[in-house]
This record gives C-alpha cells, sequence and structure tokens, in this order.
C-alpha cells in the first residue's frame, strides 16, 4: 500500500526474538518520530482543499482511523537519543507514558492500520474528485463565494 518515502517501517526481524520486554531495542523508535493532531472530520470541499494544501506539504499526511481524521507530521522528537532512547525518560510526557508497545507501529505500519491514508497531494486529490462530482470546478466556486461576500460587505 505505502509508498516507501517518508513512511515508518518496521525492520526485518525474526518474531520469535522479540518480547515486550526487548522489543523496543529492536526498534528505531519509530513512535517518536511523528506527531498527530486531531481533526474536525471533513465534509465539504472547502476543507477537504485546505487538507490538500496541508498535505502538499512534505511530511505531512492525513489520515482517517475509527477514532476519526488526523493530521501527521512525519519529524523526530528532539529528544531521541542516538542510541534511539528517550532522553527525558523520567520527564516524558503522558502521551509517550500512556503508549504501549504490544500493538505498536514496530508491528504494523501506521498506515496500514488506517481505513484512509493519504501521504502526497495526488493520491489526496485523486479522492476528493471520487468524492465530490464538482471538485475539479471548486476553485471557480469559492471565488464566486468569495466575491459575492466582497460586494454584500460594500
Ligand atoms: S513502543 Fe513500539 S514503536 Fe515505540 S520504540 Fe517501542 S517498539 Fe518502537
Ligand atoms: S519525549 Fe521521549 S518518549 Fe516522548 S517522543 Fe520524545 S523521545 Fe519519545
Amino acid at each position: 500500500m505505502s509508498d516507501p518515502v517518508n513512511i515508518i517501517e518496521t525492520k526485518d526481524i525474526t518474531p520469535a526474538a522479540i518480547t515486550a520486554d526487548n522489543k523496543c531495542d529492536f526498534c528505531s523508535a519509530l513512535c517518536c518520530s511523528y506527531i498527530t493532531q486531531e481533526l474536525d472530520t471533513p465534509r465539504t470541499m472547502h476543507a477537504f482543499d485546505v487538507l490538500l494544501w496541508q498535505v502538499a506539504h512534505k511530511g505531512i499526511h492525513v489520515f482517517k482511523d475509527g477514532n476519526g481524521w488526523y493530521l501527521l507530521s512525519m519529524t523526530k522528537c528532539e529528544f531521541v537519543m542516538p542510541d534511539n532512547r528517550c532522553g527525558i525518560y523520567e520527564t516524558r510526557p503522558m502521551i509517550c507514558r500512556d503508549h504501549s508497545n504490544s500493538a505498536c507501529e514496530f508491528d504494523v505500519p501506521i498506515d496500514e492500520g488506517c481505513d484512509l491514508y493519504f501521504q502526497t497531494f495526488e493520491k489526496l486529490d485523486n479522492y476528493c474528485r471520487k468524492r465530490f462530482k464538482t471538485w475539479d470546478k471548486r476553485l471557480e466556486k469559492f471565488e464566486e463565494e468569495q466575491a459575492k461576500a466582497k460586494q454584500k460587505k460594500k
């Protein structure tokens, strides 16, 4: 499913060698390599047009899973140490403390666990074209709406 560029990948290690206790030792801190931000569920062409702008930026992806829509930014935490351990382990934020390694990014790349995953402008644009019949005419429509709104203000 995924383009290998910019996607979190798991390592090719014999599963029998991995236990809950040593699993993170085999991992390159995959869970510390991105952040997510929950989004309002996009419903309109306007909302998807904004997502299109966001996903046009390198390292910015958009996905939907069972909990909703999210923006994902591929950016490594500044506290990941050269040995991939946490440099502020004792004071790490709650979200880090709550993260379990029982079924994590090491087991399933994040894009494979989603209902929808968009990592390029093109992929999201194609999705929008299928979702909205008038997608290709949206810019004209938005400009007309803006012109009308300006007229009203005068
Ligand atoms: S919790 Fe999972 S993704 Fe995070 S470091 Fe451990 S094995 Fe890697
Ligand atoms: S604070 Fe530590 S555990 Fe949390 S993302 Fe950064 S390196 Fe990972």
